[in-house]
């Protein structure tokens, strides 16, 4: 088995392929002859790539013209979306929450005011009782 390191203009390694026989790329998930290579664009440390985990057309999920996910960006991608649609619900939720809380706290003074007020009026009448 031969190893091939991928240096890039610095000589730093990029990666290293181990060519098994076959050179040809083989799917990730399954190991058949891989058809495409993942599209999904990463982030992190190597922002501005893409996956391109090699994939069979079997675990190549298409996501438009020209574009694949491999089955992690796949549930990934949805993940996101579902978590997305949460985050917007519960923020909602928490608006909603928020109105009432203040409307609540609005009655509450009101109260407050209203006994104090008494309060007031009964230590008044007190003082001119006496
Ligand atoms: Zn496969
Ligand atoms: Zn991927």
């Amino acid at each position: 088995m031969a190893c091939e390191y991928i240096l890039d203009k610095d000589g730093k390694v990029m990666g290293i392929i181990c060519s098994r026989g076959s050179r040809a790329p083989k799917c990730k998930f399954c190991g058949k002859v891989s058809a495409k290579l993942c599209d999904f664009p990463v982030h992190g440390s190597k922002q501005g790539k893409t996956c391109d985990a090699p994939m069979c057309d079997d675990h190549a999920t298409s996501v438009g013209e020209d574009r694949d996910f491999c089955p992690d960006h796949c549930r990934q991608e949805e993940m996101q979306l579902e978590t997305a649609e949460r985050e917007a619900e519960m923020r909602e939720l928490a608006g909603l929450r928020a109105g009432e809380a203040g409307r609540h706290e609005a009655t509450a003074s009101a109260d407050e005011a209203r006994r104090q007020g008494s309060e007031i009026a009964g230590a008044q009448r007190g003082l001119f009782h006496d």
